[in-house]
């Protein structure tokens, strides 16, 4: 746990040293779980942004985009169900005077138990050596069957009272589980309450007139009241989808875990529609295909895991989480939800509209059922960016910081380097840079020795270093060296623009899928 910890710590303090994470309103210490980010993450930000637009919109001819505004009708939420139930179940420790999501912090104890899983596996794996099949010990260890056991037994107890809203019943769980306050230690805690997450707003300037509004706390709904503007514009036919990204808002009780957890986020969502009945295959499809557009990107298939959901939401008659291995343990990634046809069918309600499709096979009409795939703009950072920081020891035995960020989605592509600052060496950088800046971001840097150079966009997570010297002049050949392997080759200047590309472009990335 302290590992997970420490390495936790480093990819913040990494994060900020290297211009990808500030804290928002620094000067004025900071704005609790408000992040901005700076010249590098916003980059990399783009670059995810890019990544899943291509594979969602352009690569599907029955997707489309949509950028919604972020103020809606306050109906909206009437009918989407977030008035009266978007709420988390909240708990003060009355000694240290903290506030926690009660669900968490028996998901935090589930947590530390399945830690306990790990380390029976670990020590197991020593012991076995070669021989050791993980898939089998799982299933029949008794301590491990135990402590797994005692997981799904929690889980399932608190999935019920929540979703009988028996409050009671919760807190007699945290109780029984004796889970103390982190701050306090204590177990002075108070009655748990439904708290909801939708931040209020105005709109108008004089308060009799004003109208209530929220800021959104998803960007679906967006996508629901506009299905049928965009069906018949779009001469859309089912099945087909709308895809959005864009900023969300939730008052989260505690926000915590740098971007994970924030209360002003963003998310990347596409919803299809489909045709009653139909959903179940639509579903499963879904899931298959966001997992391998996780899987190209090669951040480890040992890092994702499905977490069907037993307990459902309202609208839902499957849902699934894809889970990612962050630094403090598996966590949600995206949802991938069959939402069937209760947002359309509640906004039809609620606005007196019909949201209805005509299907000519059928020759008739219905409101579509949906699937639904969402994920968190900023914990894929955060899968990205955690799992791309690794500390190496090398060869001669030193070590070095690096960034292994997936080439695709790397900020910077190459750094130009001219060895010395004179003899005509820094105007050929400049040629260079002013050829591939057209396609690539690029970088010049002329400060300290070159070894130095190449630590530092190590750390920075840029594929390629360029060095130009005395022999460049010569015969218009360069070093190129690669950030992960560290591998150096002499190539010509005119062949940089396809090494480059062969290893960047998103065509390539995205065909894995
Ligand atoms: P959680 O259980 O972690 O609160 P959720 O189930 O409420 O998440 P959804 O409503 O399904 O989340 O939202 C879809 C996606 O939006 C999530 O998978 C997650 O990646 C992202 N997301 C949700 N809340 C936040 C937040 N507060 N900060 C950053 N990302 C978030």
């Amino acid at each position: 746990m302290a590992n997970q910890e420490d390495k936790f710590k480093k990819v913040i303090s990494h994060a900020k040293e290297y211009g990808y994470i500030f804290q928002s309103s620094e000067i004025y210490d900071g704005l609790s779980a408000v992040y901005d980010y700076a010249q590098n993450g916003v980059e990399l930000k783009n670059n995810i942004k890019q990544y899943w637009w291509k594979a969602m919109v352009q690569l599907h001819e029955n997707i489309v985009g949509l950028d919604s505004a972020i103020f809606m009708h306050p109906t909206t939420w009437k009918a989407s169900g977030h008035v009266d139930a978007f709420n988390d179940p909240l708990i003060d420790n009355k000694d240290s005077k903290k506030r926690y999501r009660a669900d968490v912090l028996i998901e935090d104890y589930c947590t530390k138990i399945e830690s306990k899983i790990e380390k029976e596996v670990n020590k197991a794996a020593k012991r076995f050596g070669d021989a050791f099949n993980k898939q089998e010990f799982i299933s029949t260890n008794p301590r491990v069957l135990g402590y797994q056991e005692k997981i799904n037994t929690i889980l399932s107890r608190m999935g019920q009272s929540l979703e009988k809203e028996d409050l009671v019943d919760v807190k007699n769980l945290i109780e029984e589980l004796d889970i103390v306050c982190p701050v306090s230690g204590t177990k002075n805690w108070t009655e748990v309450k439904q708290f909801n997450l939708m931040f209020g707003t105005k709109l108008g300037a004089s308060a009799d007139s004003a109208m209530d509004l929220y800021l959104r706390p998803e960007t679906a709904q967006g996508i629901f009241v506009n299905f049928l503007n965009v069906q018949k514009t779009g001469r859309m036919k089912i099945p087909f989808g709308i895809a959005q990204i864009g900023k969300a808002f939730r008052n989260e009780i505690v926000a915590r875990q740098f971007i994970f957890r924030q209360r002003e986020f963003e998310q990347m969502e596409m919803q299809f529609f489909v045709r009653p009945g139909t959903q179940k295959e639509w579903y499963n499809s879904w899931k298959e295909n966001r997992i391998k557009w996780h899987l190209s990107l090669g951040l480890g298939e040992e890092n994702y895991r499905f977490h069907n959901h037993d307990k459902l939401a309202h609208y839902a008659d499957a849902a699934a989480d894809i889970e990612f291995k962050f630094p403090f343990g598996f966590k949600e990634l995206e949802g991938i939800h069959s939402r069937t046809d209760f947002d359309l069918s509640s906004h039809e309600k609620h606005s007196g509209k019909k949201l209805q499709y005509f299907d000519h096979e059928l020759n008739e009409s219905y409101v579509p059922y949906v699937v639904e795939t969402s994920i968190g703009l900023d914990r894929m950072f955060l899968a990205v960016f955690s799992n791309s920081l690794v500390e190496e020891e090398l060869e001669n035995g030193s070590t070095r910081t690096v960034l292994k960020i997936p080439a695709v989605l790397a900020p910077t592509k190459a750094a130009v380097l001219p060895l010395v600052k004179k003899d005509g060496l820094p105007d050929i950088a400049k040629e260079i840079i002013n050829d591939l800046k057209w396609d690539h971001k690029i970088t010049y840097d002329e400060k300290d020795a070159v070894g130095r150079r190449y630590r530092r966009q190590d750390a920075n997570g840029t594929p390629f270093c360029i060095t130009i010297d005395h022999q460049t002049i010569e015969d218009k050949t360069v070093t190129i060296r690669h950030r992960d392997t560290m591998e150096q080759k002499r190539v010509a200047i005119s062949d940089l623009k396809s090494i480059i590309d062969a290893e960047v472009s998103m065509k390539t990335w995205l065909q894995k899928i």
